[in-house]
């Protein structure tokens, strides 16, 4: 049978639409195949009350590289949305995040850098002697690393309670890279993202990808594996962006997933957390975070022009067949399953694999257009 698309794209999150808009540049034949009713992935932002929703989770686009803002705001112009999280901790109290001069003063009331400096390098020297003494050079696990980056105060008031909740799992159980996400600085700055460029697309994420995806042939309510050799013998290449067990038949055995439930309100009145994020860092506090999506594009007292606000609490739970998987877990055991993948995936000729579920990656946006743009030779 002859083929009629240069590239088979299973997924239109943000790898499959990057990939299908550089490759329907270039004059690639291209057909983007999704199994949700609608486009964007993950990215994907409902309309409720004038106000973008994020309905699967806040993202917050940023990078340092030019050459992806520019080529990002080419499509969609991005807004100054700066993430700046807030955290209520058990206490009761909130602290700004990321760990900076603001969490240092409301955490132990220092007002200088040398003094926030001394505060810190005294629980930071606690945590490495007791290492030293339990005969470990490196952090081997995300308590570890903490304690071994912040100390003991931070760590139990405003990272333990939050990371269990969120992967599930102990802290001495998960991997150190995930807490080097967050950034920790001697300056009153409460910007999360140590990025030159930040924003979110003006209008919301649906402007993105539908302009991505512009003249593009998209079927969605389409499942790959429910016809699997129909889909394959209509392209050369196929660009998979879904799960990478799925798509080996799970030989090596499933790998897991973390995913959210949302609970979302509407709500008769116009502020109701003063901010887009605020993170609920206590173990007793069943979600993790409270997300206000209109604070992601209305600023200042623009907020009050819309009388209604739109609020999500997240739970993080383990992902099971039927909902939609959010985040790899990278732990040992997982990381061992992939491995094997990984290597049936080093082998194939014509199949593409990108994005957070066919790499078993903890990706940001950004790395993600860079990936694509890679493969353009961009
Ligand atoms: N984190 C934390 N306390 C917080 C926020 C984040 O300990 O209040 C840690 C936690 O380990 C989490 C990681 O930082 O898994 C990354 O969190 P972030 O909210 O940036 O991840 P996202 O879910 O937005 O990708």
């Amino acid at each position: 049978m002859e083929t009629r698309y240069d590239y088979l794209i299973v997924g239109a999150g943000l790898f499959g639409a990057t990939f299908a808009h550089l490759a329907d540049k270039q004059g690639k034949r291209c057909l983007v195949i999704d199994k949700r009713l609608h486009t964007g992935g993950n990215i994907y932002c409902e309309n409720i009350k004038g106000i973008n929703v994020h309905k699967y989770g806040a993202h917050i686009f940023h990078t340092s590289d030019k050459k992806i803002w520019d080529f990002v705001n080419s499509i969609v112009r991005f807004n100054r949305y700066t993430n700046s999280p807030v955290a209520q901790a058990a206490d009761g109290r909130l602290y700004n995040l990321p760990f900076n001069m603001n969490t240092f003063y409301q955490m132990w009331n220092v007002k200088t850098p040398e003094e926030a400096y001394a505060k810190i390098e005294e629980q930071r020297r606690e945590a490495i002697l007791q290492m030293e003494e339990d005969g470990i050079t490196e952090p081997r696990n995300l308590e570890e690393q903490a304690l071994a980056l912040i100390g003991r105060d931070i760590y139990y008031k405003l990272i333990k309670g939050y990371t269990e909740k969120q992967w599930g799992r102990s802290c001495s159980r998960l991997p150190a890279f995930i807490i080097r996400r967050l950034p920790v600085r001697l300056t009153f700055d409460n910007n999360y993202f140590n990025d030159t460029y930040q924003g979110i697309p003006i209008g919301g994420y649906n402007r993105l990808v539908d302009g991505l995806l512009n003249g593009i042939e998209v079927i969605l309510d389409t499942d790959f594996f429910s016809d699997r050799e129909k889909w394959e013998s209509l392209a050369e290449k196929i660009v998979f962006t879904g799960k990478i067990d799925e798509f080996y038949g799970y030989r090596f055995g499933k790998l897991q997933y973390r995913t959210v439930r949302f609970e979302t309100e509407i709500l008769e009145e116009a502020n109701y957390q003063g901010n887009a994020v605020v993170n609920y860092t206590s173990s007793e506090v069943p979600y993790t975070r409270i997300i206000e999506h209109k604070h992601f594009e209305a600023f200042g007292n623009e907020v009050y022009d819309n009388p209604h606000t739109v609020i999500s609490r997240e739970y993080s739970t383990e992902w099971v067949e039927g909902m939609e998987p959010f985040y790899p877990v990278n732990d040992t055991k997982n990381q061992e399953i992939y491995a094997k993948y990984k290597k049936l995936v080093d082998r194939e000729d014509n199949v593409i694999f990108g994005g957070r579920l066919a790499e078993y990656k903890y990706y940001d946006m950004a790395p993600i257009i860079a990936n694509v743009l890679k493969y353009f030779n961009i």
